[in-house]
């Protein structure tokens, strides 16, 4: 039998579609263990976990979304009086794929249990999320879809990127913002960070804390954090055990922003900075250590 070229494209976009919606479909356990249903003639019970509202929640987000990618519509340019329209038509190429995250971005949950922070990144109310949180016993919850936008970064800057939730991946930390992290976390996060590095091809360089992307609002993941043993591993870089002097006439404000800093509030960057690759205070003075390990470091971007 011959079948039409296009209606086999169809059938084929179809039965993609409905895969890729059959995976995305809340996992729902089903008992069949004989005691809870002896009578083997009536239906198995379903068991609803803890999270099924919201999980149901997710799926129809994401079926919504697949309807915004599958839009096929040419781009309607108007003129400033919105009366003339430059002439445009949809041609779907056959060349692309799915834009994929750049940057990681770490962060401390400041919240008091890992089902504090579940509940909060699982209320509509709060809008905020992250696309994994890891626990204190090191287990790994993947809360929001690699490809999909999470909302983890918020407003900053760093370099000329300010929509970095649109190019990032958030991965939370359950710590409190005052205490240590765990060796448990921290060889969860190493293997995660492995693999979203591979996965996505990030660089190096961009695996930043939110205190470094928008430092005027946030502290996390702070000083405690062991970015050392990150940069030791490919994630980040961290200064060399031994520094040069720093020359007089070093220019650290430059170098800052090399780095990626917005230096638009000094103090801030500067602060930010010290949190992150020197970790021993917070003030915005620069100490001839502090320039040394700027010098050293900014060479490396
Ligand atoms: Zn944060």
């Amino acid at each position: 039998m011959v079948i039409n070229r296009k209606y086999q494209h169809f059938c084929l976009l179809l039965f993609a579609v409905t895969a890729l919606m059959a995976s995305c479909s809340p996992k729902v356990a089903v008992k069949t263990n004989s005691t809870l249903n002896p009578d083997k003639t009536t239906s198995p019970a379903i068991v609803r976990g803890p999270h099924f509202t919201t999980d149901s929640i997710y799926t129809t987000k994401t079926d919504s979304l697949l309807g915004i990618v599958k839009q096929q519509q040419p781009a309607v340019l108007m003129d400033s009086t919105g009366l003339i329209a430059a002439p445009s038509e949809w041609v779907g190429s056959v060349n692309f794929g799915i834009r994929k995250a750049n940057y990681v971005i770490i962060h401390f949950t400041a919240q008091d249990s890992i089902q504090q922070t579940i509940r909060t990144f699982t209320i509509k109310s709060t809008e905020v999320s992250a696309h994994y949180v890891i626990g204190k016993d090191g287990k790994v919850y993947h809360m929001v879809n690699d490809y999909f936008r999470s909302n983890h970064a918020g407003v900053g800057k760093w370099g000329s990127v300010t929509d970095m939730n649109s190019i990032s991946l958030g991965i939370e930390i359950d710590n409190n913002g005052s205490e240590p992290f765990n060796d448990a976390q921290i060889k969860s996060l190493l293997l995660l960070l492995a693999q979203l590095k591979k996965a996505y091809n990030i660089p190096t360089a961009n695996f930043i804390g939110h205190q470094d992307f928008a430092p005027k609002r946030k502290p996390d993941p702070g000083p405690l954090f062991p970015w050392k043993i990150l940069a030791a591993n490919g994630f980040g870089y961290w200064s060399d055990d031994a520094l040069e002097i720093a020359p007089a006439n070093f220019d650290y404000k430059t170098a800052l922003r090399l780095i990626g800093y917005d230096t638009a509030d000094l103090n801030a960057a500067i602060i930010a900075f010290k949190r992150h690759f020197v970790q021993d205070d917070s003030t915005a003075q620069l100490s001839q250590l502090d320039l040394n390990v700027l010098y050293n470091l900014y060479q490396k971007y």
